[in-house]
């Protein structure tokens, strides 16, 4: 296949449906760590694995005999919110094509949260079942990002182009995720949202303050006259990362 040819694959919906189910057993009979469609433990590897099986199943196998440049996989415990990332160099358009350099990043944090909510968790306008659907509707979401970035050298997800691409590869009807946040699961299990006046213990102390942050921690501004942090009135604060289940509502 002609590196040409690459952003112009088209397949029907039936295909696309037969194809992702291909991957997914695939992926649970090769990776040692996956073990059911429930994700509690991945790992760089795998990524790789789910990148081999897209290829193969989508790609004609280009990027293992064509491409040029260099594929990195990576996961993260920071992303919160996005649950896919492929960062490329800035200067792509300048760079000789095996100089081309991706990397596709995934949040770990979100899978985890996954069974936390009971609602639908559509990701790229698709329903998805479990965790490990979830994690290969964001990856073709980013394989799309891969794909214009090495035929075009840019890309975004909010452009036409970009669209046609996923639809007429992986089905999506649009771009983005509804999986649990960290802020709703907050609110979900244990009634906490930011503004909220809190208090908890720490180094033997209690403190009591207002949750200015939610993400795998909430953040929390306690009044204290010698704090580094002010707001406009003046007042000052100390600020404390604290789990969801140490806080008490006050
Ligand atoms: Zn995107």
């Amino acid at each position: 296949m002609l590196k040409s040819d690459l952003s112009s694959l088209q397949y029907p919906p039936a295909e696309i449906h037969a194809k992702r189910e291909e991957v997914r057993r695939a992926l649970l009979q090769s990776s040692p760590h996956l073990n059911g469609g429930r994700i509690t433990r991945i790992l760089e590897s795998d990524l790789k694995l789910l990148f081999d099986l897209y290829d193969q199943l989508f790609f004609y196998d280009y990027f293992r005999d064509q491409f040029p440049g260099q594929l990195l996989f990576s996961l993260s415990a920071r992303m919160t919110k996005t649950a896919g990332q492929t960062i490329y160099p800035r200067n792509l358009k300048e760079l000789f094509p095996h100089k081309e350099r991706y990397e596709l990043r995934i949040s770990v944090i979100l899978l985890f949260s996954y069974e936390k909510l009971d609602r639908d968790k559509a990701v790229n306008g698709i329903k998805t079942r479990d965790s490990l659907e979830a994690l290969q509707l964001v990856f073709e979401h980013e394989l799309c990002h891969l794909i214009e970035l090495h035929c075009f050298k840019e890309t975004s997800c909010r452009q036409k182009r970009f669209q046609a691409l996923a639809v007429n590869l992986f089905g999506h009807t649009e771009s983005g995720h509804r999986l649990p946040l960290m802020a709703e699961i907050a609110t979900a299990k244990y009634g906490l949202s930011v503004g909220d006046r809190v208090s908890f213990q720490a180094e033997g102390e209690t403190f009591s303050g207002v949750i200015s942050r939610i993400t795998r921690r909430a953040t929390i501004m306690v009044p204290d006259k010698n704090g580094p942090y002010r707001d406009q009135e003046g007042r000052r604060y100390c600020k404390f990362y604290v789990p969801l289940h140490l806080l008490q509502k006050s």
